[in-house]
């Protein structure tokens, strides 16, 4: 018999299993609300006109090679992105104390900075995520060489806001330098971010207690439409001289979800230990897979750089993040016209990609059995993946679902 004969079978992904069962599915209705990747309103993949663009100039640009990138890849790629999300005057950047190395996309990042935790600061701290996540966070930490994670208390479902008393509750009680992992902005799955008071209790809980703040911001410009706007819980953080991890991903903001595109930054509260730091990331990532692609690290490096393409960038934001907005105003209007029971304000008061529309997985599996609608068990429903043709065919699902 085969060596591999006795392999257990893995339980499919919660997120991109739904995809799988999405793609046989052969009712003409069905409608996917379940992977969070941007559609334009007719439904379709978008690649934004300026990636296009610089692409085609790549392609034909005879001095571009596919010689390998060193292992912390592209160095003009690493500093624009440390400049777009710290900001071009942070007071890290003008210290020279942050350590930038490309990753593959925002997970890649994570599991490169979470290996760094693991074989720098020990192998047991501790990653507490807010108990409602993005679920691969789960997934990541204990592949890192890292205990399982922890949970803190994160969303009121009273009132759809961040519980901010348990929250800080949860991390008064973590044991100092666990790592505390933050959504920068958009929180995935619930939409609920903390405002800018709430953002400066939880700094003041990492800071008095010594924990690692581990920012994962995969939405930056996405969520607001605004740069600016979506960096500043890490450029607080930043400012009030702690040390912290950062990763970034130019999946969503860029369109380049395949070309896995990302940065990590580690931010040292002193001056010293960079040229360590990037040694070592130097090391995981050799071990890893030697070095990241350099396709889409030359786009966005590209864009990141010329001050006309960026401005054409921050365009293309406003309308992905307006579109996003557009269909959370229709969806809601939707569900409160045909008498939908329940109050569905949150669905317009949520940021980002995502609505977390409290519904069961119960109504959940209702609406993909009979409707033929998907999204995840926890009801988080995907706003990109609605269009003007289908908010009202989900509408009337929903409201079939919750009656
Ligand atoms: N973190 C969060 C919270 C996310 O929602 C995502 C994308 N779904 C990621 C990280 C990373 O995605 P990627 O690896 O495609 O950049």
């Amino acid at each position: 018999s085969s060596i591999f004969s006795t392999i257990p079978t893995a339980p499919p992904d919660a997120i991109l299993g739904l995809t799988t069962q999405f793609r046989a599915d052969r009712d003409p209705r069905k409608v996917n609300l379940g992977v969070g990747a941007y559609r334009t309103s007719d439904n379709q993949p978008y690649v934004l006109p300026v990636v296009r663009r610089v692409e085609e100039q790549l392609a034909s640009d005879q001095s571009t090679t596919h010689e390998y990138l060193p292992q912390d890849g592209l160095k003009s790629f690493c500093d624009a992105s440390a400049r777009l999300i710290l900001g071009p005057n942070s007071p890290a950047i003008a210290d020279a104390r942050t350590t930038t190395v490309q990753a593959l996309s925002g997970t890649g990042a994570l599991r490169v900075g979470l290996t760094f935790v693991a074989r720098f600061i020990s192998p047991n701290t501790n990653v507490y995520v807010p108990k409602q996540t993005w679920s691969n966070h789960r997934n990541v930490v204990p592949a890192s060489g890292l205990p399982p994670t922890v949970d803190y208390r994160y969303l009121d479902s009273a009132t759809g806001q961040v519980d901010i008393e348990a929250l800080v509750q949860d991390l008064e009680a973590a044991p100092p330098r666990s790592v505390i992992l933050l959504h920068g902005c958009a929180h995935n799955p619930t939409g609920a971010d903390p405002t800018k008071e709430q953002w400066m209790q939880i700094l003041d809980v990492v800071k008095r207690r010594n924990l690692l703040p581990f920012f994962d911001n995969a939405y930056q410009g996405f969520a607001s439409g605004s740069l600016e706007t979506d960096a500043w819980s890490v450029r607080a953080f930043v400012d009030a001289g702690l040390d912290m991890l950062v990763a970034q991903s130019y999946a969503k903001n860029m369109g380049m979800y395949g070309e896995r595109v990302g940065a990590l930054t580690v931010v040292a509260s002193e001056k010293g230990a960079e040229d360590a730091i990037r040694s070592q990331l130097k090391a995981i990532i050799r071990a890893m897979y030697s070095s990241p692609p350099k396709h889409g690290a030359l786009i966005v490096a590209t864009i990141l750089e010329d001050e006309k393409l960026f401005k054409e960038w921050e365009g293309e934001l406003t309308k992905m993040s307006g579109r996003i907005n557009d269909m959370r105003v229709k969806l809601k209007a939707a569900l409160e016209k045909i008498g939908t029971p329940g109050t569905w304000d949150h669905i317009t008061g949520q940021i980002g990609m995502f609505s977390y529309t409290g519904l069961t997985s119960q109504q959940v599996a209702f609406m993909r059995e009979k409707y033929h609608v998907y999204m995840t068990s926890n009801g988080r429903i995907s706003m990109a993946g609605l269009t003007d043709d289908t908010v009202q065919y989900v509408a009337d699902a929903m409201k079939d679902a919750v009656v």
